[in-house]
């Protein structure tokens, strides 16, 4: 079956076709097509005509939701079939996977409830006379790019909202992942979205993204992936001042207080980071301990790292799956080398798994560095892989300056039992999500995104709805009478 999805039909496009790799063993899992420039332009067309003549914009709120909420029941009948895509594809765990399928189908509900309950507000203008209304609009055609960390749960956070506002959408996924998104647009269609509201196109960036981000017919980008390639959006957008949202990376402390149980820090250090093999926007890469635990801790850390299954994401004694691709491991390979080079003293891992059952895969062992420094590039820059990094500190300030000593402001979390302190930490830490005593956990209900440079954007939401719609004033004078502000 064709894998471009533009104005209602499915085509195999001019661009050839690419093979999608399963990093378990590099084996080929589907041979998919790729967009050529004119099917970039064909699905910027077709959603733009859908938008300015077709039904969509107009179709009621709620009808709108209903369409979302059909999905969403959808979504539940293939959970199976595409959390086992998605594990094909990502190389996660199958637990992984369900438990996205099902984080995705409660955001598809969320925003169904939501389509008809933010029309706007009455504003008081102070004059009997005046009716004013704030109505919200949606914004238009809608790039939505992502990532290949989590594929669906990313595209979920972007079309959902999206269509929820009645805009209409050309979807670009990452070159590496593009199944599970190629499944959601067929339960999109099957779900009866108008013809040219959804299009897909697969392809890299550089040939089939940028012509999206730089197209004049299209009134807003959603990002989510790197910080470099988030500037080259921002900047081609410029020309056409496009509404552009960006989630970028992160660089995320977890802050353990010495008051901390060693088994609870110790166990959810882990999880923090080593969950999809560290390759989570939100992961707690840099864990920044309390001098009189760390010791203790980092001895703890390494001795259950040093345990860490990996596997075939099918197999249920995996706790943990390959990295997504050779050249991802190669960066991770060379973190670690810089790591080691600049000092930092190697706990742990440090290098690929010697079972010959993973030789085939893109795996590599769960890493923890101490004695770090702040300058070393381990510590500076995102390494979106499995690369734990362990600082301490001695005061309260001192670890919150830690924590925000970094250019990105995604997410972090802090460990005590004292609720003071821990509400004191949350407040004075410039990242977007704040977890007390846990690490990871999110609902729809609340936004997601981040400060500084991890982005620009809210997800999630009212906020993540919001990201999508014009606010538009309507003022209504209903006894209009002359001004003279011209006497002639
Ligand atoms: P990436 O930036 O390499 O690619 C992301 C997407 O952008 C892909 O679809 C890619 O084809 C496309 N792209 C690349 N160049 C482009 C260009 N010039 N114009 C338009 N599109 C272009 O990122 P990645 O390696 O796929 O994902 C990893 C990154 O994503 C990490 O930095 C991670 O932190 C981030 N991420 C952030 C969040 C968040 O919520 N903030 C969530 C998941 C992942």
């Amino acid at each position: 079956m064709p894998s471009l999805y533009i104005d209602g039909s499915w085509t195999a496009g001019s661009g050839g076709s690419a093979e999608v790799i399963n990093p378990f063993d590099a084996s080929v899992v589907e041979t998919v097509d790729q967009a050529g420039p004119d099917d970039v332009e064909r699905a910027v067309i077709a959603a733009r005509t859908a938008f300015d003549t077709g039904p969509w914009r107009t179709t009621s709120a709620p009808e709108r939701g209903a369409l979302l909420r059909r999905v969403a029941e959808l979504l539940v009948r293939d959970k199976e079939e595409i959390a086992r895509t998605e594990t094909l594809d990502t190389g996660k765990t199958l637990v992984e996977s369900r438990i996205d399928v099902d984080d995705v189908t409660a955001v598809f509900r969320y925003y169904a409830d939501l389509a008809d309950k933010e029309a706007g507000r009455i504003v008081d203008t102070g004059q009997s006379n005046v009716l004013a209304r704030v109505v919200h609009e949606p914004v238009g055609v809608c790039v939505l790019i992502t990532p290949w960390n989590y594929p669906l749960l990313q595209l979920s956070w972007k079309v959902a909202p999206a269509l929820a506002a009645g805009n209409t959408c050309v979807i670009k996924p990452s070159e590496v992942t593009p199944l599970t998104s190629i499944l959601l647009v067929k339960l999109l269609e099957e779900a009866g979205v108008p013809r040219g509201v959804v299009n897909i196109v697969l392809g890299d960036g550089r040939s089939v993204g940028a012509p999206l981000t730089e197209h004049a017919a299209v009134d807003m980008v959603s990002f989510t992936g790197g910080l470099a390639t988030g500037q080259a959006i921002i900047r081609a957008s410029a020309a056409t001042v496009k509404r552009v949202a960006v989630e970028l990376g992160g660089k995320n402390p977890n802050i353990v207080f010495a008051d901390t149980d060693l088994d609870l820090a110790a166990d959810w250090a882990l999880t923090a980071v080593f969950l999809h093999a560290g390759q989570v926007c939100s992961a707690g890469a840099r864990l920044i301990v309390e001098d009189a635990l760390h010791d203790d801790l980092v001895a703890e850390i390494g001795r259950r790292a040093e345990r860490i299954r990996l596997g075939n994401g099918f197999d249920d004694k995996s706790e943990s799956g390959p990295l997504v691709s050779a050249a991802h491991r190669a960066k991770i390979e060379d973190f670690v080398a810089s790591a080691q080079a600049e000092g930092a003293r190697l706990v742990v891992g440090g290098k690929r798994p010697d079972e010959p059952e993973l030789q085939q895969g893109f795996f590599y062992r769960p890493t923890v560095f101490a004695d770090v420094r702040r300058d070393m590039r381990v510590i500076r820059e995102e390494t979106f892989g499995p690369i734990l990094t362990v600082e301490r500190f001695s005061t309260e300030a001192e670890a919150i300056e830690l924590g925000n000593d970094t250019e990105y402001g995604l997410a972090g979390a802090v460990w005590t039992a004292d609720m003071g302190r821990a509400h004191r930490v949350a407040g004075a830490l410039r990242h977007g999500t704040v977890w007390i005593n846990d690490y990871h956990p999110y609902v729809p209900g609340a936004e997601w995104g981040g400060f500084k440079r991890s982005g620009n954007g809210r997800e999630l939401g009212p906020t993540g709805l919001a990201e999508y719609q014009e606010h538009k004033h309507v003022w209504h004078n209903t006894a209009p009478a002359p001004a003279r502000w011209f006497k002639g």
